[in-house]
């Protein structure tokens, strides 16, 4: 069957969707929402839950190979798509992702070999958990162990008083308290695995967060050095390879201000700090999930050029109460700028709508015209 079959229909599908097309595939797409960026640039659009019992057996109808581009779809969607084809990611590796216990369990277990550890942190279950957590970890993060993503679900705590008041708002919420750790700057890692064994590993990416969300993101990274870039790397190759993982995986690291490594979080799928290979590597994240479900070679992970990548909010569509349609054509003018919409049918504060890509010659140029774009846009610096 030449249709590959997508589970998740947000705008990592319907870039998903635009390199498989590409490359001669069709895709068939299992979403809930009409209106959705992958479904609407779908060759098939499934409208049903991601655990819709006959959703899954009409995707397996058309499909024999799967991914997925959310990684809360349910383990289960994936194990029943198992059972009739290829599932890349496999359920048992989206699970681990899915819960930040299973996670920072398995960046531990793999400690010995990668040399890095995740932050301290203690696990939060009951009330009775809290008796046990050490002073050490405060100031802290409470996050939420499952569905949590751009910053929600999470709560910085000062003191033990403000984790409990925090922790029994959540009512009963199985949560991770994290150590609020001195960071540098943030990177990712972007790996890619095929069936075969065949790995490899993209340039090291450098973001900047805002309000928990991704604001941009650069490469090659200004700040890391070569040690850590490689130290990262290469603890990318052994845990994408420990699990067996088949498909495109990132994994989030935090540099701290002495200089020391610490690992935060990964993301079965392809990630946002990734879009930049787009339109800056010889084979972007997309083409190479692509890739990877299908059987096919990976492709070169080479970046050609520097560049930064901004995310576009949906914040810039409101002048105070007014709705605005953002320049453009003003954007489009300067020389290294890519645009990347994603179609979504409504602009709403904080939701990601599209990302700039500005690629030049310099890494220079790249961040001069950003700053352009941003000041075009009304975005602040
Ligand atoms: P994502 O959208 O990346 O999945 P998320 O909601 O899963 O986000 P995290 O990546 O865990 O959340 O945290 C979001 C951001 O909060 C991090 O990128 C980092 O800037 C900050 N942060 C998280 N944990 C810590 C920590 N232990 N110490 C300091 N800063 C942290
Ligand atoms: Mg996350
Ligand atoms: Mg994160």
């Amino acid at each position: 069957k030449t249709t590959l079959g997508l589970v998740g229909g947000g705008q990592l599908g319907r870039m998903f969707v635009h390199e498989a097309q590409a490359l001669g595939f069709k895709v068939a797409v299992l979403e809930p929402e009409a209106a959705s960026p992958a479904a609407q640039a779908a060759d098939l659009h499934i409208q049903a839950a991601y655990d819709d019992a006959q959703g899954l057996q009409q995707l397996a109808q058309y499909c024999s190979t799967f991914t997925t581009e959310f990684e809360n779809v349910p383990a289960a969607s994936l194990a029943k798509l198992a059972e009739t084809g290829f599932v890349a990611p496999s359920a048992a590796c989206v699970s681990i992702a899915q819960d930040r216990i299973e996670e920072k369990a398995f960046f531990t277990r793999c400690a010995p070999q990668t040399g890095i550890l995740p932050a301290p942190h203690a696990i939060l279950r009951s009330e009775a958990d809290l008796a046990q957590v050490s002073d050490d970890l405060f100031p802290g993060i409470l996050k939420t162990a499952r569905m949590g993503y751009d910053g929600k679900g999470q709560v910085r705590v000062k003191n033990i008083d403000e984790l409990r008041l925090a922790f029994a708002q959540l009512k009963g919420v199985v949560c991770v308290l994290e150590k609020m750790l001195p960071l540098a700057y943030e990177i990712s890692v972007l790996v890619a695995r095929g069936a075969d064994g065949q790995a490899v590993v993209y340039p090291i990416a450098e973001n900047v967060h805002r309000d928990g969300i991704l604001f941009t993101t650069t490469v090659p990274s200004p700040h890391v050095s070569a040690e850590a870039a490689l130290k990262t790397q290469n603890a990318a190759l052994k845990l994408i390879a420990d699990i067996n993982y088949v498909g495109v995986l990132c994994i989030e690291f935090f540099v701290l201000q002495d200089g020391s490594v610490v690992v935060n979080e990964m993301a079965p799928r392809p990630h946002n700090s990734g879009h930049y290979t787009i339109d800056a590597c010889v084979t972007s994240q997309f083409a190479q999930q692509v890739r990877a479900m299908a059987g096919l070679p990976l492709g070169d992970v080479r970046q050609h050029s520097p560049c930064v990548m901004l995310n576009i909010l949906g914040d810039i569509w409101f002048d105070g109460e007014r709705e605005i349609q953002p320049a453009w054509d003003k954007v489009l003018a300067l020389p290294s700028a890519h645009l990347h919409l994603y179609g979504k049918a409504e602009a709403r504060r904080a939701r990601k709508m599209g990302h700039i890509t500005f690629i030049a010659p310099s890494l220079e140029q790249a961040q001069a015209e950003m700053q352009q774009a941003c000041q075009i846009l009304g975005i602040a610096l």
